[in-house]
């Protein structure tokens, strides 16, 4: 099974994501952490890209097609943060089935709202949001005890480019993929857990489960 998460950065892909994957038992390829990663251990390819991720501009399209070729491991999977183009997409389609995609619509304002809040883990990855999920104590990781930091794309002034490079590069991907029909939207101003059950029966129809 195929599932691909579409949508802006700060949608809530990742969050959801990552509870449906465990509970699917579904791998998850998630393309900004595999970019960090390489970013984080100063690999040659890391290097090639850190100055595009951090200005929030796209990493070209050969470099990240490498990547997912070698990611996608099996036929089940949920992909949050790929593709970002339609030649991204064109390519997927060379190399297994996408059988959903869903596409998180989120109005620019939450996206805004919701990113400059946003602090991560540098040790575990955990993503917080001040506002509406802050961590226990301070700016620290409840699970790991590490101080949290704020991703340097989330800065306000860089949220703005990639809002504008989601309008330009990614966006298409909504009509390239309604045409293939496996496209259903969600509200991404909707509660977490409503959104989880909505995308809970999207799966649960694929597999044909009640
Ligand atoms: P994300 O964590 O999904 O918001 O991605 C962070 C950054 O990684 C993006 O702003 C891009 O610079 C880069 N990136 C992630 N996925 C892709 C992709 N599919 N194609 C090109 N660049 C990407």
């Amino acid at each position: 099974m195929g599932i691909i998460f579409l949508g802006p950065p700060g949608s809530g892909k990742g969050t959801q994501a990552e509870t449906l994957a465990k509970e699917f038992n579904l791998n998850l390829i998630v393309m900004g952490d595999i970019l960090r990663k390489e970013i984080k251990e100063l690999t040659p390819l890391g290097t090639q890209i850190k100055s595009y991720v951090e200005t929030g501009a796209l990493v070209p399209d050969e470099l990240v097609i490498k990547l997912i070729q070698k990611n996608l491991a099996g036929n089940s999977f949920i992909l949050d943060g790929f593709p970002r183009t339609v030649k991204q997409a064109e390519m997927l389609d060379t190399v297994t089935q996408i059988d959903k995609v869903v596409y998180f619509n989120c109005p620019a304002e939450l996206i805004l709202e919701r990113l400059s809040n946003r602090r991560t883990c540098p040790k575990c990855n955990k993503v917080y949001n001040l506002v509406t999920n802050p961590p226990k104590n301070n700016e620290t990781c409840d699970d790991c005890k590490t101080e949290l930091f704020q991703r340097k794309d989330d800065k306000t002034e860089v949220i703005q480019n990639r809002i504008e490079v989601y309008k330009k590069e990614t966006f298409p991907l909504i009509d390239f993929y309604n045409k293939k029909t496996v496209l259903d939207e969600i509200n991404a101003a909707d509660k977490i857990e409503n959104i989880h059950s909505k995308i809970k029966c999207l799966i649960n129809k694929i597999t044909k489960k009640p």
